[in-house]
C-alpha cells in the first residue's frame, strides 16, 4: 500500500514552497509532502528578477492583475497583504529592501537565498519531500485523493496543486498536468498565451537592425482600452523591455486565428502629434530632415523612420509636402509594428489563461466540485504585471490554500 499522508502538496516552486510551510505552521502535526517533478525544484525563482528576485511589492491592488474574476482575486489578495510577505520572509531570516515603485528585493540581492530559506522554511517545519515526482494523474478514490507518477502513487486526504503555468517549460512548469486536470472535468480559461513575454517582429523587418537601441514609449492595442508605458529595448528578434512585457498579454490574448493584431508605438508620448506638425510646418525650413527628427529620438532610430517614411535624410525641412508629413508624424505618434507573437514560452515570465476561478472558492482555493483539492499560484487563471506582483500572487494564493487546508484537516 502506497503510504498515505494529509497533505499532499504537487509543486515544489514559488507558490508549493510556501503552501508547504503554511500548512505546518498552522497545524504542526499533520503529515505534509511536497512533491516535484524536478530533482532540484527552485529553477524559476532562481532566475527571477535577473537573478536578484523581485519578491514582491508593498503597494498591490487588484488593478494590478489580469484575468478571471475580479472580486475573486481581490478577496485572496486581502488575505495576504504585503506587510505579511514582510513578516513571512523575515520569519525566514530573508530580510527584504524595497527599491523604485515599491518593489521588494532580499536584502542579500539574491535570488537563490529565496529559494534556500523556502527550502530551510518546509525542511525546518517537517515537510516530507519526494523530489523528481512527475505527477501525470489525479483522482478521487474513496474519500481520498490518489496521485500518481507512472506506475508510482501516493494518497493523500487533501491536495494543493501549485505547478504552475507553461512559462519557462525547462524549470519544470512545462503545464503537462493542465489536460489531466481538464479530464477530470476542472474547466481551463483558454487560450494559453505567454504573459510578460518579448514579442518577435515580423522577418526581416528594418527595426531588427536596430537592435539594441531603446526608448521610452506609449504602447497601444488597435481596439483595446488602455496604454503601456515606459522604455521599449529593440532586439535581434523584435522587441523587450517593460512596456512591451505588460502589453504582450494583452496584444497575445487578442490575437485570432488570422493573426496577432499589430503594436501602436508612440515613439514621442510626451509631444503632441498637433505639436509635430507645427514644427514640421515651421517656415524655417533650412534644416535638413535628419537634424529636426534627431532632436527627438536617437540618431538611428530617427534616421529609420525617414527611410520608412520615404524621406531623404538630408531634404530640406521646408521641401516636405504635406502627405509625407503627415506619414512621418504617423511613424512618430502611431507606428504600427506588425508583431509575429510572442518570442516563445521560453522567453515569457508568466502566463495568461489557466485554470477557470469559477471552479473555486475563493476563501479557501478549493475546487468546488472536488472535496479537498486545492489550487494556487500561476496555474489560476491569473497574472500580474511586472513589479513582484507574480510572486505576490503565488504567496498569497498559496498561503489561502494552506491555511483552509490545514483547518479542514484539523477536523476530527
Ligand atoms: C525569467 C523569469 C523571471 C521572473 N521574475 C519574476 C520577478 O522578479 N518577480 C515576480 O513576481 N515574478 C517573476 N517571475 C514569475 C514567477 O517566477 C512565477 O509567477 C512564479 O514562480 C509562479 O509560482 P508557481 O509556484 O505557481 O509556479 P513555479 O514557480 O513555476 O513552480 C511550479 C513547480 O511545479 C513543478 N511541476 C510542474 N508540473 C509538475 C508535475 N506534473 N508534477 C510535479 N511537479 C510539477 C515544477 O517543476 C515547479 O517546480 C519570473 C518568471 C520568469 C520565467
Amino acid at each position: 500500500m502506497s503510504p498515505l499522508v494529509d497533505l499532499l502538496i504537487v509543486g515544489a516552486g514559488a507558490a508549493g514552497s510556501v503552501a508547504a510551510i503554511q500548512a505546518a505552521r498552522a497545524q504542526p502535526r499533520l503529515k505534509i509532502l511536497l512533491v516535484d517533478s524536478r530533482p532540484d525544484p527552485g529553477a524559476k525563482i532562481r532566475v527571477s528578477g535577473g537573478g536578484r528576485c523581485n519578491i514582491g511589492n508593498v503597494r498591490v491592488g487588484v488593478g494590478d492583475f489580469h484575468g478571471g474574476d475580479r472580486p475573486f482575486i481581490a478577496k485572496v489578495l486581502k488575505a495576504f497583504p504585503p506587510p505579511e510577505v514582510l513578516r513571512f520572509f523575515q520569519h525566514l531570516h530573508l530580510p527584504l529592501v524595497e527599491e523604485g515603485e515599491g518593489r521588494l528585493y532580499p536584502a542579500s540581492q539574491r535570488a537563490a537565498d529565496v529559494v534556500d530559506a523556502l527550502r530551510r522554511g518546509y525542511r525546518q517545519a517537517s515537510v516530507g519531500t519526494r523530489f523528481a515526482f512527475q505527477v501525470d494523474s489525479l483522482r478521487p478514490v474513496d474519500g481520498l485523493w490518489r496521485v500518481g507518477a507512472g506506475p508510482d502513487f501516493l494518497m493523500s486526504r487533501r491536495v494543493i496543486l501549485a505547478t504552475g503555468g507553461c512559462s519557462l517549460p525547462k524549470s519544470g512548469s512545462d503545464g503537462r498536468l493542465f489536460p489531466v486536470l481538464e479530464g477530470l472535468g476542472l474547466p481551463l480559461r483558454k487560450p494559453f498565451t505567454p504573459a510578460l513575454a518579448a514579442l518577435a517582429l515580423t522577418d526581416g523587418h528594418p527595426l531588427r537592425a536596430l537592435a539594441g537601441l531603446s526608448a521610452e514609449v506609449l504602447l497601444k492595442l488597435p481596439g483595446c482600452p488602455g496604454s503601456w508605458g515606459k522604455s521599449l529595448l529593440i532586439t535581434h528578434f523584435g522587441l523587450s523591455g517593460p512596456a512591451v512585457l505588460n502589453a504582450s498579454r494583452h496584444l497575445l490574448q487578442a490575437a485570432l486565428p488570422g493573426g496577432t493584431p499589430p503594436l501602436v508605438v508612440d515613439w514621442l508620448p510626451d509631444l503632441a502629434a498637433s505639436h509635430l506638425e507645427g514644427r514640421l510646418s515651421s517656415p524655417m525650413g533650412a534644416r535638413r530632415m535628419a537634424s529636426v527628427v534627431g532632436d527627438w529620438l536617437p540618431q538611428r532610430l530617427a534616421r529609420l523612420q525617414l527611410d520608412r517614411a520615404g524621406l531623404s535624410h538630408d531634404l530640406p525641412m521646408a521641401q516636405l509636402d504635406r502627405l509625407r508629413r503627415r506619414r512621418l508624424v504617423q511613424l512618430l505618434k502611431e507606428d504600427s509594428l506588425p508583431v509575429k507573437g510572442a518570442r516563445s514560452w521560453h522567453h515569457a515570465e508568466c502566463t495568461a489563461g489557466g485554470l477557470h476561478l469559477e471552479a473555486f472558492l475563493p476563501e479557501t482555493l478549493e475546487a468546488g466540485d472536488f472535496p479537498g483539492l486545492h489550487a494556487c499560484g500561476e496555474m489560476l487563471d491569473v497574472d500580474g504585471r511586472l513589479g513582484g506582483f507574480n510572486f505576490h500572487w503565488a504567496w498569497a494564493s498559496a498561503s489561502v490554500a494552506a491555511r483552509a487546508a490545514a483547518k479542514s484537516l484539523s477536523r476530527p
